[in-house]
């Protein structure tokens, strides 16, 4: 039996975060983090970014590990919660009793119908170490999607100078969050970096042979590649939390202190759905400001703290060597007022929708996230005329 007064389910940044936000509040209770994964917790957005820049290996542990009163328990998952006896059960068959439990099981990737476990779906160190082995041996990478995941990969292979074909749907990179002319735009961007890029393509099958892989596509198209990475969305591991009777709406609904539809149990993170009151609706992020900023907030939460997490998360992503911030609601879908002082280069991207602003990218922009949350708090009404130069580019 292994006893604790918090448990925390997975081992990410959340995880990490949550205790930490635990310790600020009790600086005794007994915590115990249960990760899946054979790593402790570690920073997940060096993996497509710094550490193909040179960022020390090392850098990108969040030490949990060496916070009084915390035992990892790694490689290990928890299968299932007895909440009337307030215990829980793990793949290896050990016993966790706990007072409060927490949630930090985050997502699992989307996969692809064929090219089983070959492909890589690189969301953990072990990901990275694999895609670096076959960068550092000169391979030749076939990258699936154009979201955060295929247009960061892409460009760390490319900057290593490795052949890299970038294949997606849609017609152009980051389709979901940039306005049609800005997506457009990164295809050609990418293609003068050396990237082949191949817009409105589906992939048909990914077959492999010789330990090569072949990607083809519905259109017919072709490549070889040494590996294949695929970004294309995830979905949140609700299992549990469905298990357990908390209420699931593509994530695990929380309220304002984190806690789910079941007592003492609460949730954080990428599985967590949360009331926005900036935007009034429910929303689920998958960044990691709202990793950090959430999960040491439900930690806090658990330890007692009754202020309300109320945080518009942020994100970013870089793109060789352009970069942006992002705050709110980014659906090209609404309205889009482009504020552009040199045009795809540097600019602010405002997403409207019944006269307020819901989003905004800074991009090449920045030290204004704080400003663009303010403005995403005002009532308005706003038009477009109203946002011009609102939100300058940082001298
Ligand atoms: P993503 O950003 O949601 O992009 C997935 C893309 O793949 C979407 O454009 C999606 O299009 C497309 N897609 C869906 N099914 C496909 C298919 N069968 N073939 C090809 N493309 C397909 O997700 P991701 O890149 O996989 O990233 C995973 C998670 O990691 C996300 O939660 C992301 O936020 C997080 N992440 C964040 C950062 C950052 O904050 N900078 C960096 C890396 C990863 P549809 O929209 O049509 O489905």
């Amino acid at each position: 039996m292994r006893e604790s007064n918090y448990l925390v389910v997975g081992g990410g940044m959340t995880a990490d975060a949550a205790v930490r936000g635990i310790r600020e509040l009790d600086r005794t209770g007994a915590i115990a983090v249960v990760g899946a994964e054979p790593d402790a917790p570690y920073s997940r957005p060096p993996l497509t970014k710094g550490l193909w820049k040179g960022d020390a290996p090392d850098s990108i542990w969040r030490k949990t590990g060496e916070v009084e009163g915390v035992t990892l328990h790694l490689g290990e998952r928890i299968t299932a919660l007895n909440m009337a006896r307030h215990r829980a059960t793990s793949d290896r068959g050990n016993e966790f009793t706990f007072d409060k439990v927490l949630l930090a099981t985050g997502c699992v990737p989307r996969r692809l119908p064929s090219g089983g476990d070959g492909v890589n779906y690189f969301r953990t160190l072990a990901d990275y170490h694999t895609l670096r082995r076959v960068s550092d041996a000169g391979g030749t990478v076939a990258v699936v999607g154009g979201g955060f995941i295929g247009s960061e990969a892409a460009a760390a292979l490319a900057l290593q100078g490795r052949k890299v074909t970038l294949l997606f749907p849609e017609a152009g990179i980051g389709a979901r969050i940039f306005p049609a002319d800005l997506a457009t735009f990164l295809v050609d961007f990418y293609r003068g970096k050396g990237v082949d890029v191949r817009a409105g393509e589906q992939v048909a099958s990914i077959m492999t042979v010789a330990g090569r892989y072949t990607v083809t596509t519905k259109s017919g198209f072709s490549v070889i590649a040494d590996a294949v990475v695929a970004g294309i969305g995830v979905v949140p591991d609700v299992s549990l939390a469905e298990a357990a009777g908390c209420a699931v709406d593509d994530g695990i609904v929380v309220d304002e202190h984190l806690r789910t539809s079941q007592r003492d149990i609460y949730a954080a993170g990428d599985v967590a759905r949360f009331h926005s009151p900036q935007l009034g609706r429910l929303m689920r992020v998958e960044h990691e400001d709202n990793a950090l900023t959430m999960g040491k907030a439900a930690g806090r939460s658990m330890a007692g703290d009754i202020t309300p997490y109320h945080h518009l998360p942020f994100f970013y992503s870089d793109l060789f060597e352009l970069g942006y911030e992002a705050v709110g609601d980014t659906d090209p879908r609404h309205e889009v007022f482009a504020d552009w002082k040199t045009p795809f280069r540097e600019g602010v991207v405002y997403y409207l929708a019944d006269g307020r602003v819901r989003g905004v990218l800074l991009w090449n922009t920045w030290g204004q996230v704080d400003a663009a949350r303010g403005l995403i708090a005002e009532p308005g009404p706003f038009t477009a005329a109203d946002l011009k130069g609102r939100l300058p580019a940082a001298a």
